[in-house]
C-alpha cells in the first residue's frame, strides 16, 4: 500500500505555504490535491491582479485587531511567523516585495503571477506532486486510527499519515471538517459592499469621500469604522464600508443586509459646522447654495444631492438660509441615515466569515485537537481579516505553523 506523509486538500495559498514548509523540513511523499483545474486561483485574482501579499504592521497585538474573528488566539500564531517572516520567505525565493503609503504590500512587479509562479516552482522543485480536478469527497479513519484514506470517488483513494484541510470557503471542506468531528461555525460573506435603493444617490455614482465615519446600530451593539467610501451606482462601497461588512458580518447576516448605515460626513463638530455657515450666510450671502460648500472636500455632486435630500432650495442664496434650514443640513453632514437592503453586486475581496470553530484547534501547530494528524489553514478555519492583506497573512501564517509541524 502506498502511503504519503501528507495529503494537502486545496492548491490555494495555504495549502501551498503548508505543502513546502512541510517539504523543506524533510517531509517526503507530499501531494495537494486540487478539485478545480486551477491552482492558487484566487491569489492570480487578488488585490485587482497585484496580490495584496501582507500588511506592513510589525507589531502581533496591534496586527490581530484587523481580525474580527480570530483575534486573541492569533497572538500566538503571529508570534510566530509574521509580516516580517512573509517578507523573507518571499524575498529569499526570489520575490522582492514593496510597501505603499497605506501599508498595504504587493510584489514589486505589481504582478499576482510573480506570487502564483513562486509558489508553484517551489513546491515543484521540492518534488510536491500535485493533482487538479481532484474533488475530495469523504475521508475515513483506518489502520487503528494510523491512516487517512483520502476519497476522490468510491475507487480512487490515497492513503496518508497526516492530512491538512485548505479547502477555503468552499462547503466540501467544512463537511470534510465535521466528518472528523469538527464543529463548524457557519459560514456567512465577509468583505461587501452595500445596496441602497435612493435612487437620487446614483446621481452620485463615482463620487469619493475621504475619512467619514460610518456606524450601524444592530442588535444592541454599535458597529463603527472611519475610512473612504465610494458612492457607486447601486449604494456603498469603498475600504470603510468593507471594514464596516467585516465587523457587523454576523449581525448583518442575521438582519438578511437591511439595516440603518449612519455617516457622518465631516471630521468637524457641531460648532465649528455652525460657526462655518453662519460666515458663509455672513460674508458670502449673495452666492448660491450648490455654489459654495461648507466643506470644500464634498464635491458638488454630493453638496446638492445633500440640499436636494433635505428639500432646500439649492439655487437660493446663503443670506436667504432659515435657521431652520441650517441645523437640519448641520445635523445630516453629522449623521446622515439611508437604509440599506442587501449586499452589494460584486464582492470586491469576498472571505468567508465562519468556519472551523478555533477551540478545537492548536493555534501553535494548527493541529486538530479532536482528530490526531489532521491539520487546518486558511480561509477554512473560523478566521477572517479585514481588507489590507491581512486574509494572506493568515494564510501564510497557519500554512507555515502546520507545515512545519508537520515535519515534527
Ligand atoms: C477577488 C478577491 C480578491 C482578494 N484579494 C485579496 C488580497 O489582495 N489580499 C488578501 O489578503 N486577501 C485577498 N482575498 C482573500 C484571499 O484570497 C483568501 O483569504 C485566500 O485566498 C484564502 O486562501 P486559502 O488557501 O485558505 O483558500 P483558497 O485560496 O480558497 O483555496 C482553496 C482551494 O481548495 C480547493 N478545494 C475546495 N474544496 C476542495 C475539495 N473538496 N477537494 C479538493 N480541493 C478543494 C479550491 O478549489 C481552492 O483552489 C481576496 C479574495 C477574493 C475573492
Amino acid at each position: 500500500m502506498d502511503v504519503f506523509e501528507l495529503i494537502v486538500v486545496g492548491g490555494g495559498a495555504s495549502g501551498f505555504m503548508s505543502a513546502i514548509t512541510a517539504a523543506e523540513n524533510q517531509v517526503k511523499k507530499i501531494i495537494i490535491l486540487e478539485s478545480s483545474n486551477k491552482l492558487l486561483e484566487k491569489v492570480r485574482i487578488s488585490g485587482g491582479g497585484r496580490c495584496n501579499v501582507t500588511n506592513a504592521s510589525w507589531v502581533p497585538s496591534e496586527f490581530i485587531e484587523n481580525y474580527p474573528r480570530g483575534k486573541k488566539k492569533l497572538l500566538e500564531s503571529f508570534s510566530r511567523f509574521a509580516t516580517g517572516d512573509v517578507f523573507e520567505w518571499f524575498q529569499d525565493k526570489g520575490v522582492k516585495l514593496k510597501i505603499e503609503d497605506d501599508l498595504r504590500v504587493f510584489p514589486i512587479s505589481d504582478s499576482s503571477l510573480d506570487i502564483v509562479n513562486c509558489l508553484k516552482k517551489n513546491a515543484q522543485s521540492m518534488g510536491i506532486k500535485i493533482d487538479i480536478k481532484k474533488f475530495v469527497k469523504r475521508i475515513e479513519r483506518v489502520d487503528n486510527d494510523s491512516l487517512f484514506k483520502v476519497f476522490i470517488s468510491k475507487d480512487d483513494f490515497l492513503f496518508s499519515k497526516k492530512l491538512l484541510i485548505s479547502t477555503g470557503g468552499h462547503p466540501s471542506g467544512y463537511r470534510l471538517a465535521e466528518s472528523l468531528g469538527h464543529q463548524i461555525i457557519k459560514p456567512v460573506p465577509s468583505l461587501f459592499s452595500f445596496s441602497c435603493k435612493d435612487n437620487k444617490l446614483k446621481e452620485c455614482r463615482g463620487v469619493a469621500v475621504k475619512n467619514v465615519d460610518l456606524e450601524i446600530y444592530l442588535n444592541n451593539k454599535y458597529y463603527k469604522s472611519q475610512g473612504d467610501l465610494l458612492i457607486t451606482h447601486w449604494g456603498f462601497s469603498g475600504p470603510s464600508i468593507l471594514r464596516l461588512s467585516s465587523e457587523a458580518a454576523r449581525d448583518l447576516y442575521e438582519k438578511k443586509y437591511n439595516f440603518k448605515l449612519s455617516i457622518k460626513w465631516t471630521n468637524l463638530d457641531l460648532y465649528e459646522l455652525n460657526n462655518r455657515m453662519n460666515k458663509l450666510r455672513e460674508y458670502n450671502g449673495t452666492s448660491n447654495l450648490c455654489n459654495l460648500r461648507p466643506i470644500p472636500s464634498l464635491t458638488k455632486r454630493l453638496w446638492v444631492y445633500l440640499l436636494n435630500k433635505l428639500e432646500i432650495d439649492n439655487t437660493k442664496t446663503w443670506s436667504s438660509l432659515f435657521s431652520k434650514e441650517k441645523y437640519r443640513l448641520i445635523n445630516t453632514l453629522l449623521n446622515d441615515e439611508y437604509q440599506i437592503t442587501g449586499k452589494g453586486p460584486f464582492s470586491e475581496e469576498f472571505v468567508t466569515s465562519g468556519g472551523v470553530s478555533l477551540d478545537e484547534v492548536s493555534f501553535k501547530t494548527m493541529e486538530s485537537f479532536i482528530c490526531k494528524g489532521l491539520y487546518f489553514s486558511g480561509e477554512v478555519l473560523d478566521v477572517d481579516g479585514i481588507t489590507g492583506g491581512f486574509n494572506f497573512q493568515h494564510c501564510w501564517t497557519s500554512g507555515w505553523l502546520a507545515g512545519k509541524a508537520i515535519s515534527n
